[in-house]
C-alpha cells in the first residue's frame, strides 16, 4: 500500500465513521410514533416523560383499535407507526394475524409479563390487566349469593341483571373466552340465561350500567373493575362492590391493554426500549394506576383502592386466544338477542 493510497483509505474510513456518527445522532433523535387505542388522558403524560428522558419526540395517534388496525394495514410499509397499543387482546391477536406486528425477543419483557398476558412469539405484550367480573349492589345483594358468571343466569336474578351492549369488545371477549373454556353450546346457554334475566336494555357504557345498579334499577352486573374504581374514587360510599367471579373454577376473565412493535417500524430499537420502559416496575405502577387497573408486571402492587377489592385468581388461558373465538362470540350474542 503506497502512502497516498493509505491516506485515501484513512480518509474514506473517516468519512464512513463521520456518516455513521451523523446517522446514529439522527437515529437517536428520530421520533417514536405510537398508534394507541388507550385513551389520550391515560397515556399523554407518560409518553411525554419517556420522550424527555430519551431526548426524542413521542408522537401518537389515538383511535379505537379497529380503525387503527385498518390504518396500519392500509399504510403498509409506508406507515409511520412504530408501536400499536390496544385495549383488547383480541385486537392485538387480529393485528398479529394480519401480519402488522413483528416478533420481539426481550428477556426483560418475558421476565416482567406473565406468559398468559403476552404473545408466545413476542408480537405483543400486555401492559395493564383489566378484569371483567361481577359488580353487585351492597344494599340488596350479599356476596355469598354470588359465585360464577354462569350463575347470573339463575332464576333468582330474574329482572335483576344489567349488562353493557353486546356490540362492545369487552363483552365479546368475555364470551369468546367462555367459548374457549366450555364450548359454544354451553356458552350460548349461559348468554341466553343472562338475556332472560335482564332488568333493562343493555347499556352503552359500564359506567352508566354501574350507576343503574347504584340507583336500584338492577342488582348485579358484569363490569371491568376499573370503572367501579373511578366511581369509588369520586364517591367512596358508592353502593356497589366487586365480586371476583369463578374463583375455585377457571378464574376471573382478564383482558389486557398492551402493545406490539409494528411490522414496518422505522424506529424498532426505540419501540422495544419503550415497551421495556412501560413494563418496568415504577412505570407499571403508574400505567395501571391512572386507570385503576392491575399492573401486568406481577411483582407490582395496584393502587390501594384496587387492592381493597381483594386478590383473585385470573383465568390463565392466554388472552390472545380471545381473538380466535371472537367472531363466533359475536354471532352467538346476536343469535341470543344481546343487543
Ligand atoms: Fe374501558
Amino acid at each position: 500500500m503506497t502512502l497516498s493510497m493509505s491516506r485515501a483509505f484513512l480518509l474514506a474510513v473517516t468519512l464512513v465513521l463521520t456518516l455513521a456518527a451523523a446517522f446514529a445522532a439522527h437515529a437517536a433523535g428520530q421520533p417514536l410514533v405510537v398508534y394507541t387505542a388507550r385513551k389520550y388522558q391515560l397515556v399523554d403524560q407518560l409518553f411525554q416523560e419517556y420522550g424527555r428522558e430519551r431526548g426524542i419526540e413521542v408522537k401518537f395517534v389515538t383511535d379505537d383499535g379497529a380503525p387503527l388496525i385498518a390504518r396500519l394495514a392500509a399504510e403498509g410499509r409506508n406507515s409511520p407507526a412504530d408501536l400499536l397499543i390496544t385495549v383488547d387482546a383480541g385486537d392485538l391477536w387480529r393485528a398479529t394475524e394480519a401480519g402488522l406486528l413483528q416478533p420481539v425477543k426481550s428477556p426483560m419483557l418475558e421476565a416482567a409479563i406473565p406468559a398468559h398476558l403476552r404473545d408466545p412469539q413476542g408480537h405483543w405484550f400486555g401492559l395493564a390487566v383489566r378484569a371483567r367480573t361481577i359488580a353487585y349492589s351492597t344494599a340488596r345483594v350479599k356476596p355469598a349469593e354470588l359465585s360464577t358468571y354462569a350463575a347470573l343466569g339463575d332464576p333468582r336474578w330474574k329482572g335483576r341483571l344489567c349488562l353493557r351492549s353486546g356490540k362492545h369488545a369487552y363483552n365479546q371477549s368475555l364470551v369468546a373466552m367462555m367459548i374457549g373454556d366450555i364450548g359454544e353450546e354451553a356458552a350460548e346457554r349461559v348468554v341466553r340465561s343472562w338475556i332472560a334475566n335482564l332488568a333493562a336494555e343493555p347499556f352503552s357504557s359500564d359506567t352508566l350500567m354501574l350507576k343503574a345498579v347504584a340507583a336500584g334499577q338492577c342488582d348485579v352486573a358484569i363490569t371491568n373493575s376499573y370503572y367501579l374504581g373511578r366511581l369509588q374514587a369520586e364517591d367512596p360510599a358508592f353502593p356497589v362492590q366487586i365480586f371476583w367471579a369463578d374463583q375455585g373454577g377457571r378464574g376471573t376473565h382478564v383482558n389486557v391493554s398492551g402493545g406490539g412493535v409494528t411490522k414496518h417500524a422505522k424506529n424498532r430499537a426505540e419501540a422495544i426500549r419503550f415497551l421495556e420502559w412501560l413494563a418496568s416496575p415504577e412505570i407499571q405502577q403508574r400505567f395501571a394506576a391512572v386507570n385503576y387497573e392491575f399492573p401486568a408486571n406481577a411483582g407490582v402492587p395496584p393502587l390501594p383502592t384496587v387492592a381493597a377489592w381483594g386478590s383473585f385468581e385470573p383465568n390463565l388461558v392466554n388472552v390472545g386466544t380471545i381473538g380466535r373465538t371472537q367472531p363466533a362470540a359475536v354471532k352467538l350474542m346476536d343469535r341470543a338477542g344481546w343487543r
